[in-house]
């Protein structure tokens, strides 16, 4: 580049990621893999074509976002994992990073696309966050259509939660014999939800960078089966499993959520870049490391206002992509994290 010509730009493109978690070849079919590999590569066509068109970065995410909500193989829309109660219960949210504007979901049974509410909290709605019927019926004032939640459920999921109650409940009479002054193993008992093997999966999010250089980041997901009580994680939670800022990056993440709100994941990665000077690699690592300490296990996509992208996780795997006009593109699932 010649002295006096315009800042070279930074490339345009998006990552995207369905989830971490105990996610091993050896237990994977080559037509699961191709399957796995192909949504998520047609989640990144979506979000890149809108970038390449000059669309913004929170277009690109959502476009991204609502391709995974849609496809039964990922915990987000179609296809999320059950509550307690055998029913699909959503959280999303996303942000756009030029005025750190954003918008969130939790909760939700009846909207097809959680991430377009999220959005539409962000763009028309003075608030940040709306939960349950409310969020509902804002999107009913707005005519979204309502799906009945039987639109969510699938086979597969109904059978992780009978394998996760089973266990739940023999996690709980175990602890009670060992100290007997616990609460009995009965009906009100709260599972401890441990991000195990049954437990993982699918959970989408994405973060893109527009041609204008504006930075936007979007999560979407049903939480951890087995869930009650109308627990929500760390997807709809602004800073912890998503954020984006344009001095910084954009981050979302996914994991044992109860971890990611505690360490307060994705703002942490942009504070480290902002206060400390961090690269984005080292300061998400460090995030990551930081939910390991607790004892959490999970990963991040995030991408720095100069389009470096760092996705480290501390579980074998995590379905995950990237797409960029300088020409990066690939799809990973299995582990060790780039
Ligand atoms: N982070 C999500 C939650 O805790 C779960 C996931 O990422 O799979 O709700």
């Amino acid at each position: 580049m010649h002295p006096g010509n315009a800042k070279e730009s930074a490339p345009f493109g998006l990552a995207i990621h369905g989830g971490a978690g105990v996610i091993v070849r050896a237990e994977m079919t080559p037509e699961a893999e191709t399957a796995y590999r192909g949504a998520l590569q047609a989640a990144l066509d979506a979000g890149f074509d809108i970038l390449n068109q000059g669309g913004t970065a929170t277009d690109a995410v959502v476009a991204a976002i609502k391709r995974l909500e849609d496809d039964p193989l990922f915990n987000a829309g179609k296809g999320a994992v059950l509550t307690h109660e055998g029913i699909c219960e959503l959280d999303a949210s996303i942000m756009d990073g030029r005025e750190r504007r954003a918008g969130a979901v939790a909760g939700v049974r009846y909207t097809r696309n959680p991430i377009e509410l999220a959005r539409a909290v962000m763009d028309q709605s003075p608030h940040v966050m709306l939960v349950g019927e409310g969020a509902e019926r804002f999107a009913d004032s707005l005519g979204f259509e309502r799906v009945p939640n039987d639109y969510f459920q699938t086979e597969r999921r109904r059978l992780q939660l009978e394998r996760a109650r089973q266990r739940d409940e023999a996690a709980a009479r175990q602890a009670q014999r060992a100290d007997p002054r616990q609460s009995s193993a009965d009906e009100f008992s709260i599972p401890d939800l441990a991000f195990d093997a049954e437990r993982k999966w699918g959970t989408v999010g994405a973060v893109a960078l527009d041609r204008s250089g504006n930075l936007a980041a979007g999560t979407s997901t049903g939480g951890m089966t087995n869930k009650r009580f109308g627990r929500v994680g760390d997807s709809p939670i602004i800073g912890a499993g998503n954020y984006a800022d344009n001095r910084t990056c954009a981050v979302s993440a996914t994991g044992h959520g109860e971890y990611f709100i505690r360490a307060n994941v994705a703002h942490t990665i942009a504070l480290r870049m902002a206060l400390a000077g961090e690269p984005v690699h080292t300061a998400a690592q460090a995030a990551i490391a930081d939910v390991a300490a607790l004892g959490g296990t999970g990963g991040v996509i995030a991408l720095s206002k100069d389009g470096a992208v760092a996705m480290p996780f501390n579980t074998p795997g995590m379905y995950r992509g990237l797409r960029f006009s300088d020409g990066r593109s690939r799809v990973d699932i299995f582990g060790p994290s780039p």
